[in-house]
C-alpha cells in the first residue's frame, strides 16, 4: 500500500518522498497493534486519506499530515514531538484536524459542537486543514460498513450536513456527490437501491441517443479543427433522489444525461456552442454562461441543455481543460496548477473569490456560543440557497428567504444603510421583499437614509443583523 502512496507522489513531485516515508513509518510505529473495526491495521486509515490526498496532487507537507493525522488522538506522542520531528507546518495541520480534548468539556454534545466549528472555521486558517478532513471523512464514510447501523446513519447524516456543503462551497464536486451517495446509501438504504437501479436503465436506454452525439459532436469538431475530448455523465445518485424529492420526474430532469465536452480556449468553448445548437435544438431558458459569470464556487462552464434522438433532454457542459479540472476538484486544483505556491494561492483565492468565505467569518465573529454558531451556519450557509444578479450581472449568493435588505448589506455596508427600496426585474419594492432564485436587484438609496429598527427581524443573514444593529445608535 506504501508502494501506491510512493508511486501516486512520484508522478508529481519527488523531492520530499524521504520525508513522507519519515512520516509513515512514525505513524506506523505509533499505531502499532491498533485496528480498525475492519480488523485490518490502523494505519492502513491514515495511508488511505493520503492515497486520496495524492490523487489531488497533494503538497508534502498535506501528505505527511494525513498520515499523521490520528496521532495526537490515538497515541501519546505530543505536538511537541511532531513539531521535532516533522516542523511545525505539519504539526499545525495534524493539530488542526484533532478533535479537542474531552475533559474541556462539560458534555459530549458541547464537544462535539466545539469541533465541528473548529473544523469549519479552520478554513481561516489553513484550507488544508479542511481539506485533510473531507479526506479523512470519505475514507471513513468508504469504510462505513463495519460500523454499527445506528454509527452509520450518525455519520451519514452529519455527512449530509456539514462535509457536503463544505466540498461544495470550495467547488470539490469530486468528493461531494461521492459523499452524497454514500450518505444515501447508508440513510435510505432501500430508496439508493431503487433509484440505482433507475440510474442503470436510463444509462441502458439513453446510451444510443448518447453515443450518436457523441459522434456527431465529435466529427463536428474534428472538421472544424477544435483539439477536444468529450465524456459522458449521468447525475449521481444522490442528486436524482433530491430532484424527484422536490417533484421533478425522470423526464424532465434537465441535467439527468450530460455530455462534458472540453476544448483548448475559451473561444473554442463558444464555437463548440454554436456548432452544438445548430446540429441540436437547445431549449432556451436552459443556457448558463457560467464562464463569464462563475458559479459563487468558482466553477466555470457553459450549459446548453439541447433535443436529442427521442426527444430526449442532454445537457451539454462546455469547458476548457483547466476549468474541468476545477470542475472537479475545486480550490484543490491549485495543488495541480501551480504545486509549490499552491497553499498560498489556495488561501488567497479563497479569500478574494469564495463567497461563503466573508460570511462565515461574520458568523464566527457574532456568535459566541457555539450552537447558535452552528445553527447560523446551517440555516444561512449550509442548506438551500438563491442566487441573484447585481445590475453588472454578479452572481450573489443569499440564503433562502434573504431580503433586499440582506441584499444590500452583502454588497457594501454602505449599500445597506441608505436604502430605501429596490428595483426587482423592473418592478419597484419595499425593502422587505423577499428574494427568489434569479432575480435582477438594483438597490436605490439615499444618502440621508438610515437603518430601521424593524429590519432586524426582517434580515436572515449575520452580516446584515449585526450593521443595522451598529448603525442605529
Ligand atoms: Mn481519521
Amino acid at each position: 500500500m506504501l508502494e501506491e502512496l510512493i508511486k501516486l507522489v512520484s508522478l508529481y513531485d519527488i523531492d520530499d518522498i524521504d520525508k513522507i516515508k519519515k512520516a509513515y513509518s512514525f505513524a506506523e510505529h505509533y499505531h502499532e497493534g491498533q485496528f480498525r473495526e475492519s480488523g485490518e491495521a490502523y494505519i492502513n486509515h491514515p495511508l488511505s486519506v493520503a492515497i486520496i490526498l495524492a490523487e489531488m496532487h497533494a503538497d508534502t507537507e498535506t501528505l505527511c499530515a494525513a498520515l499523521l493525522h490520528d496521532i495526537l488522538e490515538d497515541t501519546n506522542v505530543t505536538k511537541e514531538e511532531l513539531e521535532e520531528n516533522f516542523g511545525s507546518e505539519i504539526a499545525n495541520l495534524v493539530d488542526g484536524v484533532t478533535k479537542l480534548a474531552k475533559m474541556n468539556f462539560s458534555s459530549k454534545e458541547e464537544q462535539n459542537l466545539a469541533n465541528t466549528r473548529k473544523i469549519i472555521t479552520s478554513i481561516a486558517e489553513d484550507v488544508r486543514i479542511v481539506i485533510i478532513k473531507l479526506a479523512d471523512r470519505l475514507h471513513n464514510m468508504r469504510t462505513l460498513q463495519y460500523k454499527k447501523p445506528f454509527k452509520q446513519k450518525e455519520n451519514s447524516l452529519e455527512t449530509l450536513e456539514i462535509f457536503v456543503p463544505i466540498a461544495y462551497h470550495i467547488g470539490a464536486y469530486r468528493i461531494k456527490s461521492e459523499l452524497e451517495d454514500l450518505s444515501l446509501h447508508y440513510l435510505y438504504p432501500e430508496k439508493y437501491k431503487e433509484i440505482e437501479e433507475i440510474k442503470n436503465n436510463i444509462e441502458i436506454n439513453s446510451k444510443h441517443c448518447l453515443d450518436e452525439m457523441v459522434y456527431t459532436i465529435n466529427d463536428t469538431l474534428e472538421k472544424e479543427r477544435i483539439m477536444h475530448e468529450i465524456k459522458v455523465r449521468t447525475k449521481n445518485i444522490y442528486g436524482i433522489y433530491k430532484r424527484l424529492e422536490s417533484g421533478y420526474n425522470l423526464s424532465n430532469i434537465h441535467d439527468l444525461l450530460s455530455l462534458k465536452i472540453m476544448v483548448d480556449t475559451i473561444s473554442n468553448c463558444y464555437q463548440t456552442l454554436g456548432l452544438i445548437h445548430s446540429k441540436y435544438k437547445p431549449i432556451n431558458e436552459r443556457f448558463k454562461d457560467y464562464i463569464y459569470n462563475p458559479k459563487t464556487n468558482m466553477y466555470r462552464s457553459l450549459h446548453t441543455t439541447v433535443f436529442g434522438e427521442d426527444e430526449r433532454l442532454v445537457q451539454t457542459q462546455i469547458r476548457t481543460f483547466d476549468m474541468d479540472k476545477i470542475a472537479s476538484f475545486g480550490l484543490t486544483t491549485y495543488w495541480y496548477i501551480n504545486n509549490k505556491d499552491a497553499r498560498f494561492i489556495m488561501q488567497k483565492e479563497l479569500k478574494e473569490k469564495y463567497q461563503f468565505y466573508k460570511s462565515l467569518l461574520e458568523i464566527n465573529k457574532v456568535f459566541g456560543d457555539n450552537k447558535e454558531f452552528l445553527r447560523q451556519i446551517k440555516s444561512e450557509l449550509f442548506t438551500d440557497k438563491i442566487y441573484v444578479y447585481t445590475p453588472k450581472g454578479d452572481i450573489i449568493e443569499l440564503p433562502k428567504g434573504s431580503t433586499v435588505i440582506d441584499f444590500a448589506y452583502k454588497i457594501h455596508t454602505h449599500l445597506g444603510n441608505t436604502l430605501i427600496n429596490a428595483l426587482v426585474n423592473d418592478k419597484l419594492v419595499n425593502p422587505f421583499h423577499k428574494l427568489e432564485n434569479k432575480d435582477r436587484v438594483k438597490v436605490i438609496t439615499n444618502d440621508l437614509s438610515k437603518p430601521k429598527e424593524e429590519w432586524i427581524d426582517a434580515v436572515v443573514t449575520a452580516k446584515a443583523k449585526r450593521k443595522i444593529k451598529t448603525n442605529l445608535q
